[in-house]
């Protein structure tokens, strides 16, 4: 009975075999024990560029590069004393030299063949070339990869690494090729990734590696270890499935991540806080302001005549400087309201909410013969009293910067994607462009109280609202006519 790898060693008359041969795709030529050639086909004529008749007879190490013959000869009694149908020089890169010495790649079957006449070797030559050449541009294309790259076969052992995986995990590629991925692999993960990879061989596909929230660890070579991010995609080769990984060391992120999350934590706090004295101040000044206030007023009704003109004129300025603080107290105690999470989103219908701040400023708009006009506006998610406070803001600061008779104001919106892109535009003294992003800062005014009434709180707010529902908020100049000032919220589904 033949062994399984003996199957080929039929046994046939080498002339009955030239037929055969003539018709195979390849290169084929067979020897005898010493190494001569005992027969070639045409493919073997044309490959190496030889007439049939100088070759027959001749050592097959006419076919092998001069320097490599020795050897060759070597490896050829080997093969006569154990023979079987195998490829040859596994894991080299094996060459063929023509009839005009020039050298090219070859792959080489063997396969024993018993004659009567004795023990051949058929030799099946394939022209590497253009494989080797698109091994060659893998690699290349493997080198240019950013990211570390690392390839294995079914079995986990580690096929091909680029340069960066190289530096990522501090190996020599000789010392990476061949062994088992999970080198790369902290210790106490091993067993768990073996298993993982033998189920995405079965289920082979393009994706990260690690689900939602599981860290990934590479280990360099001195055993130390840092964060990882993988993608896997599996790759047809000739030698079955290999399964190509992308890796990147992901520890300078999350490093940044980290720095990020407490830098944001420390800011979130820090702001509560603040707003938490904001509250608190300010609702605990306003009640002895309230008796500075009461008290100045009764004070001028009740001794008005006793204090003189000088001293009226004084308790005046006692008076509206305490209206004056009233204002920023009240403007202050709502700006630390903002964004607190009592405040419940619902859906808030601006058209609707415009007409109210309409019917607000209607004793100003009759004074003063103004108009407040708009688009239709759109219904969105919303906190209900801090978008009227926002409209309520923008359309009394058009009107109010807009000195003399007939101040207009037009509110405007227009879908953008997902968010609704707002504008409120007047006609008025307008803002030059340096001061474009300070008037949103709390208490920054560009005119005196004595010129235009206000607290200077009222962008601060806006800003602030406007963030609290996820969108900007930017102002615009048209030198000598007027502003506009453009806010986005969320459309909702
Ligand atoms: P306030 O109106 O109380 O002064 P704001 O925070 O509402 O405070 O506005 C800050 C500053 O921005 C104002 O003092 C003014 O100088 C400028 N400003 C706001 N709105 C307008 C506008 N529509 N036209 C021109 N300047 C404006």
């Amino acid at each position: 009975m033949a062994r399984p790898e003996d199957q080929a060693a039929v046994e046939v008359d080498p002339r009955w075999y030239l037929e055969l041969i003539e018709s195979a795709p390849d290169a084929t030529v067979l020897i005898d024990p010493e190494g001569r050639i005992v027969l070639v086909n045409r493919q073997t004529e044309r490959m190496f560029g030889y007439q049939r008749e100088e070759l027959l007879g001749a050592p097959i190490e006419t076919l092998v590069p001069e320097r490599l013959r020795r050897g060759h000869s070597v490896h050829r009694d080997g093969y006569f004393s154990e023979p079987k149908v195998r490829e040859m020089g596994a894991g080299i890169e094996l060459l063929g030299r023509r009839r005009d010495a020039s050298e090219f790649p070859v792959e080489i079957s063997l396969s024993p063949l018993r004659t009567e006449r004795g023990l051949y070797a058929t030799a099946s030559i394939r022209d590497a070339t253009d494989r080797r050449k698109a091994n060659e541009k893998f690699r290349a294309l493997l080198e240019t990869a950013p990211d570390a790259m690392v390839i294995i076969d079914g079995s986990g052992s580690i096929m091909l690494v680029n340069a960066q995986a190289e530096r990522l995990f501090g190996y020599q590629r000789e010392a990476l090729i061949g062994r088992p991925v999970e080198a790369l692999i902290p210790e106490r993960l091993r067993g768990h990734h073996a298993q993982h990879r033998s189920g995405y061989f079965a289920a082979p596909k393009v994706r990260g590696m690690g689900g939602a929230g599981l860290e990934l660890s590479g280990r360099r070579k001195d055993g130390s270890e840092f964060p990882i991010e993988i993608s896997l995609s599996p790759m047809e080769t000739e030698q079955g499935l290999w399964v190509t990984a992308a890796i990147r060391d992901v520890t300078e992120r999350k490093q940044f991540e980290r720095k990020l999350a407490d830098y944001a934590e420390n800011l979130q706090r820090s702001n509560q806080e603040l707003e938490q004295f904001a509250y608190v101040t300010s609702h605990d000044l306003s009640a002895p302001l309230r008796s500075v206030s009461g008290f100045s007023q009764l004070l001028k009704k009740r001794h008005g005549e006793a204090l003189g003109e000088e001293g009226r004129e004084y308790l005046d300025f006692i008076i509206r400087s305490a209206a004056h603080m009233e204002a920023l107290i009240a403007g202050l105690l709502t700006l630390s309201r903002v964004g607190r999470k009592e405040a419940a989103f619902t859906t808030v219908d601006c058209d609707r909410l415009l007409g109210v701040v309409q019917a607000q400023l209607s004793a100003m708009v009759q004074e003063r013969d103004a108009l407040i006009s708009h688009d239709p506006l759109p219904k969105l998610p919303g906190q209900e009293m801090e978008l009227h406070q926002l409209f309520q803001n923008l359309v009394s600061n058009g009107l109010k910067f807009q000195p003399g008779s007939n101040p207009r104001v037009h509110v405007s919106a227009q879908r953008e994607g997902d968010l609704w892109h707002f504008s409120v535009r007047d006609h008025g003294i307008g803002i030059d462009p340096q001061y474009l992003d300070r008037i949103f800062e709390i208490f920054q005014r560009l005119h005196g109280t004595d010129e235009y009434e206000g607290t200077g709180i009222g962008l601060a707010l806006c800003r602030k609202i406007v963030q609290h529902h996820g969108g900007n908020i930017w102002a615009e100049s048209h030198a000598g006519d007027g502003a506009s000032f453009h806010f986005t919220l969320r459309a909702g589904a």
